[in-house]
């Protein structure tokens, strides 16, 4: 056996740690370095040594850096000598390895290059981790090796360490910023992490300054180009580097990432991100284009942390979490690892979940006409029954799709399933109109309506049967595409109705871009359109105003019999909602379809004497 001895084994966690200085210093298996040569060169002339090394210890090998007189890149770590040399502080002298117990046995001993004689200095970094040796072997024991030679020896791994250092501080800039890198971010929260118990004055928060949003810069890179993203990067390097002047070091941990440690308290921490913040009042200018970003910030309490690798993760949930609330920054706390954890976890379970028809489901929800009282139609909504999670909601998966090239999949099968239905119903005499939510992510693509017009054929239905749904805050000015599409859905018969209403920004007008003749004003305002005089008057007045815009209006959310005779007296078009039915699977909607249908024309029957809640999915 020729590890050393037990008591001469590093401690597992000072093992790792090493380990990890070693990986990042990013030095194995590189090319080699002309100054660690001749240094080399150096040692094995001036000791008259047939062979000299500069050996770094990795996990289960040792690797040359630098090599004089041996032919190959690397043996393994349990026949390395320089592996017993980086357990000490001075020069390991092995006068003659046959004579040595821990030697004697060793297969570069027995056989090539037959050592006899080794003299080995440990390769130390500034902190006093060892990296590995720098040595001189002879194949001819060596019984004289005195102080002097130590000395030298001492100091030539001195030099080599200089060297290593200089190499270690290239690895830990990023080029075009010269602020430190990522790597070194993790390097020096695992130091702050160690120095903890041994009481060292730490740092008490990290802040990540995440300056725009995933994607951002893709997107920048296609509309301005590579040139113009890199000097906007650049410019926002810059302004974040202004507003922490007194802060030492910034650290860019990723392509429009910052981060920095604050000492003190939280009210630091808040100064740090108020600076920020400030920085980014006023636009960039790119290209003479103005461009407005308004950074988001993750605060971590670093006592709150256990292990330094969840630092960095931390620091990027809470800044995402802060971004997707629309406020400026998010203290990190642990049940965001595990909401990041779900998030994951659903966008890597659908795409089976559109393999296997047991998990997702349409559901159909009646819309009346408050006229005549008859369901007009019903819209499509989307149901997963996860097999892991249970019932997801469309409101939690649809957002983290969109995001993702799965959404033209999902309202690809929902297209599919809903027409599909449709047909059978008609088949079965129930003629009815169908609304399907589309997103304005599928909208923008080119082809959304031949896909469109493909399925309609398929299921043999009219487009006018079709209303096609989009979300009023999903639909921003410049989208020149989606507005192409809607009025090609327009133009061949389909209906296109603004989803949400009164939650965007939309005004009335603009709406005309989108060939929209329906307005579903948001579940959110009808719900409450009793409890106060202020929605009252809003959810009336922009029914009266779409009227005579000539929009057909459905209200959302109709809960009560009282909602329902309030839109109705307004004039309102159609109603959705609770007090009608909840969204139900085919077959529960077919029984609710012929009850209700029969009461419409036996209007003697009053319509809460429906059994609603037997029908309810
Ligand atoms: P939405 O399109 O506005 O659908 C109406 C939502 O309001 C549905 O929620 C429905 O169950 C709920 N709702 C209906 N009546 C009432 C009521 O009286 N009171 C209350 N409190 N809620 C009511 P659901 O099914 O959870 O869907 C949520 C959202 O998810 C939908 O809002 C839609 O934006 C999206 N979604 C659902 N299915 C699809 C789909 O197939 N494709 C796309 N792109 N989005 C979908
Ligand atoms: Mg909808
Ligand atoms: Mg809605």
């Amino acid at each position: 056996m020729n590890l050393p001895d037990q008591n001469e084994l590093p401690s597992p966690v000072i093992e790792r740690h090493r380990l990890y200085v070693l990986q990042e210093s990013c030095l194995l298996d590189t090319p080699p370095d002309a100054a660690l040569d001749r240094i080399t060169q150096l040692a094995a002339r001036l000791f008259k040594a047939p062979i000299a090394l500069i050996s770094l210890i990795d996990e289960q090998r040792q690797w040359f850096k630098a090599r004089v007189g041996v032919e190959v890149a690397q043996t393994e770590r349990k026949d390395a000598f320089c592996a017993h040399t980086i357990l000490r502080h001075d020069v390991l002298v092995v006068p003659d390895a046959t004579l040595d117990p821990r030697f004697k046995q060793n297969r570069l001993v027995l056989g090539e290059p037959n050592i006899r004689f080794y003299a080995g200095s440990p390769l130390r970094t500034r902190s006093g981790v060892p990296l590995g040796s720098l040595c001189v072997i002879d194949t001819k024991p060596r019984p004289e090796f005195d102080e002097s030679q130590r000395d030298l020896l001492s100091q030539l791994a001195e030099m080599a360490m200089d060297r290593i250092e200089a190499l270690r501080s290239i690895a830990f800039v990023d080029p075009p910023t010269r602020l430190l890198n990522r790597a070194r971010f993790s390097d020096d929260v695992r130091a702050i992490f160690d120095e903890r118990p041994i009481g060292q004055i730490a740092p008490s928060h990290a802040v990540l300054v995440n300056v725009v949003p995933l994607g951002y810069l893709d997107q920048t890179s296609i509309s301005i180009g590579i040139v113009a993203t890199d000097r906007l990067m650049a410019a926002i390097s810059r302004r974040v580097e202004q507003a922490l002047v007194d802060i030492k070091p910034v650290y860019r941990v990723d392509y429009a990432r910052f981060a920095v440690f604050v000492y003190g308290d939280e009210s630091a921490a808040m100064r740090v991100i108020d600076a920020v913040l400030r920085a980014f009042d006023a636009p960039l200018l790119v290209n003479q284009i103005p461009v407005d970003l308004s950074p988001t910030f993750g605060l971590v309490d670093l006592s709150r942390i256990d292990e330094p690798t969840d630092v960095l993760r931390a620091l990027m949930s809470s800044s995402e979490i802060a971004r997707r609330a629309r406020v400026p920054f998010r203290k990190f706390a642990k049940r965001m690892f595990a909401a990041q954890e779900r998030t994951f976890f659903i966008l890597n379970t659908l795409p089976q979940a559109l393999q296997d028809e047991n998990q997702l489901s349409l559901a159909y929800q009646p819309r009346v006409d408050l006229r005549t009282g008859a369901c007009v139609g019903v819209e499509a909504l989307l149901r997963w029954s996860h097999p892991l999670l249970g019932e997801v909601s469309p409101a939690e998966f649809i957002p983290l799709a969109e995001k993702t090239s799965l959404m033209s999949a999902l309202t690809d099968w929902v297209m599919d399933h809903a027409l599909k239905q449709l047909a059978t119903w008609e088949r079965a005499g129930i003629i009815l109109g169908i609304s399907i939510n589309v997103s304005v992510l599928n909208l923008e693509q080119r082809g959304f309506v031949p896909r469109y017009i493909s399925l309609l054929r398929t299921h043999g239905i009219e487009p006018k049967r079709v209303e096609l749904e989009v979300t009023e805050s999903a639909l921003t000015a410049n989208a020149k595409l989606v507005t192409e599409n809607l009025r090609k859905v327009a133009d061949m018969g389909s209906i296109v109705a603004i989803d949400d209403f009164g939650t965007g920004y939309n005004n009335l007008s603009k709406l005309q871009l989108y060939s929209a003749t329906v307005l579903k004003i948001d579940q959110s305002l009808v719900r409450r359109v009793l409890d106060n005089q202020y929605t009252r008057t809003l959810v009336e007045g922009v029914i009266a105003l779409a009227q005579k815009l000539d929009y057909r209006v459905v209200a959302e959310g109709v809960e009560t019999q009282e909602i329902y005779e309030a839109v109705a007296g307004w004039q309102c078009d159609e109603a959705q909602g609770y007090y009608i039915a909840r969204p139900l699977a085919a077959p529960v909607f077919e029984a609710w379809y012929s009850t209700f249908s029969r009461n419409i024309i036996d209007s003697s029957v009053p319509r809460d004497s429906l059994d609603r809640d037997k029908l309810v999915t």
